[in-house]
């Protein structure tokens, strides 16, 4: 039996996954036909990646699965009408791309690379403390915060971690909001690898940007609404934050009249911190798409009451 996949993701990405993911979905040993439309009411599986033509997933009525292309799952996972499984993506080469922008993004801020990389005369001998003296805290430590915290941690930076539930790892780890101060205080580099939810909104406001040392730096790769952003100008401003790198923002493209933009104390990065690729991402899908027929358990799937 031929299945029905609908491919249902922006036009770009149909560039991207037209020839890999039917390649997977074969290779894998299941013969279906990917396509960009089909009568709802035929389609085996959805693969989905954020676009205004699908929001009532309600006519989908034989679709066993909705197979996310990214991890973040913010903009599915309160869709009322969906009522199918929904697995977002965990790939080993999302948390390697990960890993990599936040490495260089600490080591950027750790070594004052933008106070010794630059064309005017300039000879301030400001050396930088060894990573054991820097303290790094990672909010998250999923898939991609844990995969970051260990490489920061194998640098010898002193990494802290906060999770929802306790975590057993090579450094310090807090958890739950009680745990937010202790796992904030005193930092110096402060890292955002939270899911958008309820809980997580605003996680860095007025009174938890007060936490770190002074002249802290935040990196947020997770996503825009973990940060108030008037708190963190504000903090900006105050000389308490000296610099924030943020990839991801309440609306994206950040708007051109956003106060990042012109802020001296803030990079602004466009959503690139690590991005699916399309080669590995068609396995984790053709995988998932193979353990169903076979009735085994879907891998990843969302917890839908925890909203990640
Ligand atoms: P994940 O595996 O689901 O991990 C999420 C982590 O956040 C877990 O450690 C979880 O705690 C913690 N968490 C969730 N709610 C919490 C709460 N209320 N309090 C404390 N901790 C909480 O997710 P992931 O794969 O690591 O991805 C993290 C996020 O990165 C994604 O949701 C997405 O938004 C973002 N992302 C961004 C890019 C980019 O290019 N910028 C690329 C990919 C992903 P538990 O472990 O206790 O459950």
């Amino acid at each position: 039996m031929t299945l029905n996949v609908l491919f249902s993701a922006p036009d770009m990405l149909w560039d991207q996954y037209r020839e890999v993911l039917p390649r997977a979905i074969a290779a894998a040993g299941i013969e279906a036909k990917v396509t960009r439309s089909a009568d709802p009411a035929m389609v085996d599986y959805i693969v989905y990646a954020p676009n205004p033509n699908l929001t009532d997933f309600a006519p989908f009525t034989k679709a066993k699965a909705v197979l996310s292309l990214f991890a973040g799952v913010d903009r599915i996972v309160g869709n009322t009408t969906l009522t199918q499984p929904l697995c977002r993506l965990v790939d080993p080469a999302l948390a390697e791309g990960m890993v990599e922008w936040v490495t260089g993004q600490v080591l950027r801020h750790h070594l004052h690379l933008d106070r010794n990389i630059g064309a005017a005369p300039h000879w301030v001998q400001d050396a930088p403390p060894l990573a054991r003296h820097r303290k790094v805290t990672m909010l998250g430590l999923g898939e991609l915060g844990m995969a970051c915290a260990n490489m920061l941690r194998v640098l010898n930076f002193d990494v802290r971690g906060w999770s929802r539930s306790p975590k057993s790892a090579p450094f310090p780890t807090f958890h739950s909001t009680e745990g937010l101060r202790d796992a904030l205080f005193d930092t110096d580099i402060v890292i955002t690898l939270l899911p958008d939810t309820p809980d997580t909104r605003n996680i860095l406001n007025a009174q938890s940007l007060q936490w770190p040392a002074d002249g802290a730096v935040v990196i947020n790769p997770g996503r825009g609404p973990l940060i108030d952003d008037e708190a963190l100008l504000a903090a900006l401003d105050a000389g308490k934050i000296a610099h924030a790198t943020l990839d991801v923002f309440w609306k994206e493209p950040l708007p051109h009249d956003h106060p990042y933009w012109t802020h001296p104390g803030v990079t602004v990065s466009p959503h690139i911190a690590s991005v699916s690729r399309p080669s590995s991402a068609s396995e984790i899908v053709a995988e998932n798409i193979r353990r169903s027929e076979s009735g085994e358990p879907l891998l990843f799937r969302v917890d839908r009451a925890r909203g990640y």
